[in-house]
């Protein structure tokens, strides 16, 4: 029995043993165990909480073409992933307009803007809006 998926990541949840897709060793990113034979397998998305599919051939492209460790797994769906793209970038644009001073006010709007898009804050927006929140108060009193 393959324990590899299960062992992998906590957030597969089935595995399908009956079409394996040969691998080949050699492409393979050097590791304790090898994995002989890669299979579709569901996996629940830790975002949205929804399965979507590592198939075969995916599984391949990342353990082979991009060389990515065998213990890699993906955590979310496509569109999550995208989101969580898009709010990095966010974060990393708000970072730097926080540390100037003459564009809090620009960036507190902003901010109030992405919290209405995405309809949640992350945890690192928490942080930064802490900071903001705080630097505000400071300044009416
Ligand atoms: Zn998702």
């Amino acid at each position: 029995m393959n324990h590899h998926y299960t062992y992998s990541s906590p957030n597969v949840i089935k595995v399908n043993y009956n079409f394996p897709l040969k691998a080949d060793l050699d492409r393979q990113s050097e590791s304790v165990i090898p994995l002989e034979n890669y299979y579709d397998c569901t996996v629940k998305c830790e975002y949205c909480k929804t399965n979507f599919e590592f198939t075969r051939e995916e599984q391949k492209y990342w353990y082979e073409d991009l060389k990515f460790n065998l213990s890699s797994f993906p955590r979310l769906c496509k569109s999550c992933k995208k989101i969580e793209k898009e709010l990095h970038n966010e974060i990393n644009y708000i970072q730097t307009q926080f540390l100037k001073e003459s564009k809090r006010k620009k960036v507190e709007e902003y901010l109030d803007k992405i919290i209405k898009s995405y309809g949640f804050i992350p945890s690192e927006f928490k942080r930064i809006e802490k900071e903001i929140r705080k630097s505000r108060t400071k300044n009416c009193n």
